[in-house]
């Protein structure tokens, strides 16, 4: 039986590991934390249950081509309830309210309310959602196994975007927002995701929701990633926690195994690395193959920036239902997040899922925008490092108390994890935890897994689907499969 060594146990490491198993591997992962989840994570501190991942799952609608994956995999079945919001979040700034319902008729409503001066670019909104709403990422093979036939298929699915296409293309989501007159619509569209994306993804994510397919997965991201655990480990495929792997292993232009940090060697037909890919390129294997895009990716960081956050978690002995699950709120002062100053504050409480916590407890969690080489530096010194997150600690406390009174003498832990927070436990490049921003100069939109000069080798994961997410882990995590079937002329099988 041929072998495959897969490093990493995240989601697109199990992912690779089950249909490995599926199509008649024998496979191990190799994992340097001591669970399974990578950023699909989640934490518990005292009774509270902090989640570090899933703001909405795309995939979560049954039916959908997304969702038929996740139940492959096991992350997604019919015992686990899908909560669809209504809105995606509230935006707070001078008085006023701004919600981003999910149904457009609604939000066409509301927006024209509020500001009834941009009723054109707001009916242009929502009609390009409307139309968006059927788009989503191919699944079914990796796109460069496509052929004709599955591309006509795919264009006639996204016919009726395409006329949004190139202008929202070619202009960031700041750019969009700022063609609307109310400075409160102008904010309020950049909570979502990060200004600097193009203004695609704001309509094709909202459009998501639109269509009920970005639902929260009761019970959340570590559970959601302990049943794909499970499926992988139901398939008898095994999986060695607390490995991590230094070295990929090369002979005569092969992959042929890895070197573990502890100095054990491993061997295999095929290696899979769907771990943090500048690891992978530039540690594991050396900075040694390398094609022109690559190189781009992971030099242009104005056209291909990468994304990290504090999150700041606070576990609170009272009920917040009665707020907006995710609020986003203009603040009076800045909070400093780490070289980033933070005016607008987005909070999210997870009273929404009562299989988190016990009744009447909240957990109230931000994710404040930072800069990575500000949290290295910091992170020299213990002292230093511990007392920036004792001040952010602080600062959001007191914030969060002012918008929640409720909160007052009520808050009992309250947990910072940082950038470096995701290097200590997923090895994570510049802190990040999506691959690289898809902007308006980008070109670069997808890594096949394979590399020139390297055979045998392939690479899955976040890191070679732009912008990443949770959808690109696991269909990266098929996709390698795919390809090694085809490879390996065996009739590739879902289950
Ligand atoms: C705060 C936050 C919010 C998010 N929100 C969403 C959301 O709402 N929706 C969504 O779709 N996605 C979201 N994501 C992104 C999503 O979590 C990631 O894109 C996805 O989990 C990546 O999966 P992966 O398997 O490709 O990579 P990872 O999760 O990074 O897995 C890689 C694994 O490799 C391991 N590894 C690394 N180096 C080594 C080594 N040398 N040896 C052995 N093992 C190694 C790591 O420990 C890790 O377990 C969010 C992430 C965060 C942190």
């Amino acid at each position: 039986m041929k072998k495959l060594i897969i490093i990493g146990a995240g989601i697109a490491g199990l992912t690779t590991g089950i249909y490995g198993k599926l199509n008649g591997f024998e496979t191990e992962i190799y994992e340097m934390h001591s669970q399974p989840g990578g950023e699909c994570t989640g934490w518990k501190r005292k009774e509270y249950y902090f989640d570090g991942c899933i703001h909405w799952l795309m995939g979560s609608k049954v039916g959908s081509p997304l969702n038929k994956i996740w139940r492959e995999v096991g992350a997604l079945d019919d015992t686990v309830k899908i909560i669809n919001h209504d809105f995606f979040y509230s935006y707070e700034e001078d008085g006023k309210v701004v919600y981003l319902y999910r149904d457009t008729t609604k939000l066409k409503t509301h927006l024209n309310e509020v500001a009834p001066e941009d009723s054109e670019m707001i009916t242009y909104l929502c009609k390009a959602i409307e139309a968006s709403k059927s788009v989503g990422i191919p699944t079914e093979k990796p796109l460069d196994l496509l052929n004709s036939f599955d591309v006509i298929k795919m264009l006639i699915k996204m016919q009726p975007a395409i006329k949004y296409v190139p202008k929202l293309e070619k202009m960031s989501i700041q750019e969009f927002a700022d063609q609307f007159k109310s400075p409160i619509l102008k904010n309020a569209l950049t909570m979502l995701i990060p200004p600097y994306f193009k203004a695609t993804a704001l309509v094709a994510t909202i459009a998501s929701m639109a269509g009920g397919d970005s639902g929260w997965p009761e019970g959340g991201s570590l559970a959601l990633a302990k049943r794909v655990e499970a499926k992988y480990k139901s398939l008898e495929g095994e999986v060695f926690y607390n490995s991590k792997v230094k070295k990929i292993l090369v002979e005569d232009g092969k992959a042929k195994g890895i070197l573990l940090e502890d100095g054990t060697e491993r061997f295999a037909d095929y290696v899979i690395s769907t771990a943090d890919g500048h690891t992978t390129l530039f540690e594991m294997l050396e900075g040694k193959y390398l094609d022109d895009n690559l190189k781009s990716l992971y030099t242009d960081s104005e056209t291909y920036p990468v994304y990290t956050t504090v999150q700041v978690s606070l576990g609170a002995n009272c009920d917040l239902s009665k707020y907006p699950h995710t609020r986003y709120i203009t603040i009076p002062s800045e909070i400093d997040g780490g070289g980033k100053a933070n005016k607008q504050i987005g909070f999210r409480h997870y009273c929404f899922d009562k299989t988190l916590m016990p009744e009447g407890k909240s957990a109230l969690i931000t994710l404040l925008p930072a800069d990575f080489n500000w949290w290295e530096e910091k992170y020299s010194d213990s002292e230093s490092y511990k007392s920036e997150k004792e001040r952010i600690a602080n600062e959001i406390k007191a914030t969060a108390e002012q918008y929640y009174p409720e909160l007052k003498h009520n808050i009992e832990p309250i947990d910072v994890a940082t950038p470096m927070t995701y290097v200590r436990y997923c090895n994570a490049w510049q802190g990040a935890w999506m691959a690289w921003a898809t902007t308006p100069k980008g070109k670069v939109q997808y890594i096949p897994g394979y590399l020139p000069g390297l055979e045998h080798f392939y690479l899955a994961g976040q890191w070679t689907l732009l912008p990443g997410g949770l959808p690109t882990a696991v269909l990266t995590g098929r996709w390698v499969i795919q390809r090694i079937c085809k490879w390996d002329r065996r009739k590739f099988k879902r289950s």
